[in-house]
This record gives C-alpha cells, structure tokens and sequence, in this order.
C-alpha cells in the first residue's frame, strides 16, 4: 500500500491552535481538547515528540476528561459497528481486524463481553486492534484479551484504556504522515520467525501466543543459530560464524578492516515458555543498524561485532551466562561436567552440536579489551515502568547489585486454642514482620541518589502447617538489589539486624543463609551519556532507571565500558511470558537510537 502524506510536522508547528487542531481532527476520537492542550508545546522536533506529548497532554487531564476519552469510543463489534454509525477511522480499524466478519458465537461471545465490561467498568473496551505490528489482531486474540482485561481492576483497566488509546493515535498519525517503521517491522518479523525455531508446540491459550523454549543447544537451538547467521549474511556482515560455545558472532567491518570495534549483542535462548523479545531485541536492533549501512554503502570508522549469546537464562543446565562468560574468560571448566535433566552434560551437549568441547578453543574467546570501544545491549525493559510513563525509550543507569538468602524460623508448635496469644512463638508471624519490614525498608530507597531497592520474600512456607496449629516453623527466601553495592549491603545488613530484634522478640530462632551475591554493574558514565543524547535526538524525554534484572552487559562490565537500553514492553511490561510484546514503533526508535548512537562515535 502507498501510504500518502496528509500532515507535516512543519504544517503543525506553524499552525494556529484553531488550524492545528483541525489538523489532528480525528486521531483521538471525538476529543479535539486533546489536540487544543498540545498545541502549546510546539514545536515539535519529531512525530514521536509529538506522540509524547499528545500523550502528555492526556496523563495531565482530570479523571473525568480521561473517561470523557474513552467514553467516546465506540465498543467493539457493538452495536454502533453494526448500524454502520463509527467514525471512518473506526470502521477501517474494525473490518481490519475482521470485526465485522465474526462467526455467530464469536458476536455473541462478544456482545457477552462487552455486557460484562460495561458491567464491572461503566466504560466501553477499547483496543488497538491493528496490535503491535499494525497489521491486525486476530479475532481470537482480541476475544482472550478482551477476557484477560475483565480481571483488571478499574485503575489499571483505565490505564490499559488510554494507552491503547494513544497506540490507536500512533497508527493514525503514521497514516497522516505517510510514515511506516519499516526497520521496526523487520525486528517483529525476525522475532516471529526466530520464535518458531522452539521446543515443544502448541497453543497455550494466552491471547493466541504460542508458547517459546529454547535452551542451550537442543536441536532447536541449533537451528535458531542457523537461522541467524543467514540473517546476518543476507544483512552485509563481513564475517558471520559460530563461535566455540555456540554464540553467533557477526561482524561488519569498519573503513579499516582493523580498526577497533564496538561491541553489542544479547542473548537468544529463553526461559520456559518465554517471550520472543527478550535478548532477540539486542541482536535484532545492531542488525537492523548494519543492513541499514551496508544498504548506504556505508562503512564507519570503527567495526560493528554483534554477538547473539547462545545461554544467559540458566534453563537447561545449573549455570547461567555461559554465552558472555566465554567473551570475558570467566567461562568455569567445571561446568563442562554440569548435567541437564536427562543426564546429559555440556560437554556432550557440545559434541552433539559439532562443537568441539575443547577448553582451549573457549578460552580463545576471550575479548581483548584493547580491540574494543565498548559494549552495548539493547533489551525489552522486562518491567511496567516505562509502560506505565508512556514512554517508549529508558537509559539504564547501572545493573542492580543483589544478594539473596535462605532463612529459616523455629518456633514451637502449639495448639491454636488453648495458647494464649502472649504465649506464642508463631514461626510465620516472625517471618511475616521480616517481609513486612523488607518491603518498608526497600520502599525508604524510593528516592535514593543511585535509584531504589527492592526486596523481596518470593517463599514463605509453613512446613506441615495445620489450620488449628500455631507455626512451629517457616521456611523462606530474601532477594535483596540495590544500584550499588554499598546501597546493597546497607539494605541487607538493616534487614539482618531487624531478623535478630525480632527473633529476640518472639522468642523465635531465626538462621538466614547467604546463598548468591552479585556486584552491582554501573553504567559506563560516557557510554550512558552516548544514550541519552541518542534519546534526546528522537525528541523524546529522556528517562533513567536501573535495571532490576541481570543482564550480559552485567558479565561485559568485567572487561569493557558497558551500557543499555531499555525498551517499553506491552501488557504491563510482562516478561519470561507469552505476552511479552513490543511495538513496531518503539522498535524503530531503537533503531534509530542506536544509528544515532553508532553515528556520533
Ligand atoms: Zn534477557
């Protein structure tokens, strides 16, 4: 389809506020105070600054003009769509989706819906329907969609609304503008792709998102890393191979084939039933950057190495990073021997994929720090932060350091009837303050210089546990991150201190283990720099967080200059789920961060 131009950002920034907002008539429906509001936040150096701050504008408003919002929208295949009264922009939105062509219980089944919805909210359901890639959603993904949000509660559902609003406003300014993210739609495209190289098969009924493993060197692992080495070739990388581990390693040259190279890349393994952005997203954008230079002709000062990382999740076998570990010479001969379910070891795993399991050729891979500029990763933010700020880009500032526990409380048992409450020495209880004041404790770094902590009791378990006994014993964990390591260690030893006070208190013993501790990872301040003026390029506002999560630019950090960033993902930022979704349009932003980035060197 030629898309033709309607609307320049030149034809806004010089409108009137009476002209612009005739301009914008139709991309909020029925709601031109919208565009009245935004008016006054020329000029606009981009359509994504302009999206922001169209979104801005409607984060500003009361409650009530949000509702007014979403109340002005017709339901979905409701009765307006069938009466033929939408608005033209609704109607093509429909009949995209297949709305108007739905099978007898499939109307029903949504007429059902939206009886419900306006039951539980007072409001009509509103979705992008063209989704995330702008081609349209199914008619069953709309249907389990549709039900997963009839669970939410008012104020996340509200939310939910308008940002689908501001999705369905997106497509329809890149319609006026004649614009289409097409490198944003190639990283969807390769997502999808790679996404079938799983194991196992299988619908499991989430919003029609079929389910994706992939693991250390299965079989289908191995295709997965197939499959990107031809991408890469048909991209213009100089030198595409497997490396040792099974790491696919792309490099395009810069105007010196010796010249020095920046680094980039993340992994492409995932969790059990993961999602299709997670890692694949930071081998996708430098590839989408490369195709885009070789395409121009383009050659750069320095050379291009992209590493998709063949193991950071820790699925398969009981170690994690094995992909960046061998980049950094921290890849443990002793995990050679290390066995999955099956009884099969690395080594073997190794022969099996034609790799030769040769320690030699692993320590090889070591990375000279002196060959390179630095490293980068790109990854989905994996959290709701940037979600909930409708925001599409974040710079990380540093990788949280963390340490966790196993702790376990001993009390005494005792009838829940006859001892008397002063008489107890309840087990969970005790654990229960420790999780309370963990929570506290963390929140009080809300506004801490380096970012916040967080902290978190995952288990709580009362072994045995009776309705009618009082607690003799509790089981449970701490997983404590903070941006530093001395944020960290102040946060753990106040959460140590409180355990002792309390177990003094109830007269409960209490042991807690420490099992794992991992330094917190600082962004590089000039790299970081490098990123927020990539940001700052787009028109965007640019917005720091750390990352909560680990990451391969955590293992980089040992040799080289590292930093990230992070992109919004959809459904509330889910991730290591099926639902994990990113848009084509902030895929093109990270694109085009990284292009600002790689060209500004
Ligand atoms: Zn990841």
């Amino acid at each position: 389809m030629v898309v033709i131009p309607t609307l320049s950002l030149d034809q806004l920034n010089e409108a009137d506020q009476a002209a612009f907002t005739q301009l914008l008539d139709g991309i909020y429906e029925h709601s031109p105070w919208i565009a009245e509001a935004t008016w006054a936040k020329r000029p606009f150096a981009s359509l994504a600054h302009l999206k922001h701050a169209l979104a801005q504008t409607v984060r500003e408003a009361s409650v009530a003009q949000q509702l007014g919002l979403i109340r002005a929208h017709p339901e979905l295949a409701g009765k307006a769509a069938v009466a033929g009264e939408l608005t033209a922009e609704s109607t093509n939105e429909q009949s995209q989706a297949g709305l108007t062509h739905c099978s007898p219980d499939e109307f029903a089944r949504l007429q059902q819906l939206n009886a419900d919805y306006n039951a539980k909210f007072g409001w009509p359901f509103i979705l992008a329907v063209r989704g995330p890639r702008g081609t349209g959603l199914t008619r069953q993904q709309i249907i389990t969609t549709f039900a997963r949000r009839l669970r939410h509660n008012a104020d996340a559902e509200r939310a939910e609304c308008l940002r689908n609003i501001h999705r369905i406003a997106e497509i329809r300014l890149n319609d006026k503008f004649g614009v289409a993210p097409t490198d944003g739609n190639q990283i969807l495209d390769w997502a999808d792709a790679l996404a079938a190289h799983t194991e196992g098969t299988g619908d499991n009924g989430l919003d029609g998102a079929l389910p994706l493993t992939l693991t250390y060197l299965t079989p289908e692992h191995q295709s997965a890393a197939t499959q990107l080495q031809i991408w890469m070739r048909v991209c213009g990388f100089d030198e595409v191979k497997l490396d040792a581990v099974g790491n696919v390693v792309g490099v395009y040259h810069g105007t010196d084939a010796n010249a020095t190279r920046l680094l980039t890349g993340s992994h492409y393994d995932t969790v059990r039933n993961g999602g299709r952005y997670d890692g694949r997203l930071g081998i996708f954008v430098p590839m989408a950057c490369v195709q885009a230079l070789f395409k121009a002709g383009k050659r750069l000062r320095y050379g291009i190495e992209v590493v998709a990382f063949a193991e950071e999740e820790g699925q398969r076998f009981p170690a994690t990073f094995l992909g960046s570990s061998a980049l950094v010479g921290d890849f443990q001969p002793e995990w050679l021997d290390t066995v999955d379910a099956q009884g099969i070891s690395v080594r073997q795993a190794m022969l099996d994929a034609g790799l030769s399991a040769n320690l030699d050729d692993i320590r090889a891979l070591a990375r000279q720090p002196q060959r390179y500029l630095g490293f980068v990763e790109v990854h989905i933010e994996q959290g709701p932060v940037l979600h909930a700020l409708d925001l599409p880009l974040g710079v990380v500032t540093g990788i949280n350091g963390s340490v966790r526990f196993n702790g376990e409380a001993i009390g005494v048992a005792c009838h829940a009837g006859t001892t008397p409450m002063p008489m107890r020495h309840d087990a969970a209880l005790a654990v229960a303050e420790i999780a309370l004041m963990t929570e506290r404790r963390a929140r009080d770094d809300a506004h801490a210089p380096d970012g916040p902590s967080v902290g978190t009791v995952g288990v709580l378990h009362v072994p045995q546990g009776s309705i009618n006994v009082v607690p003799g014993r509790c089981q449970f964990t701490l997983d404590l991150r903070a941006p530093t390591d001395a944020q960290r260690d102040a946060l753990a030893a106040d959460v140590q201190t409180f355990t002792t006070t309390v177990a003094e208190r109830r007269g409960v013993d209490i042991h807690l283990t420490q099992t794992m501790v991992a330094a917190a990872a600082p962004s590089d301040a000039l790299w970081q720099q490098r990123w927020e003026a990539a940001v700052s390029s787009l028109g965007l506002p640019v917005y720091k967080l750390p990352s909560g999560a680990g990451h391969d630019a955590m293992k980089l950090h040992q040799i080289l200059p590292q930093a990230m960033l992070f992109v919004r993902g959809g459904n509330d930022g889910i991730s290591h789920n099926p639902l994990e979704t990113i848009t084509n349009d902030d895929a093109q932003l990270c694109v085009d961060a990284f292009m600002h980035l790689l060209e500004n060197l």
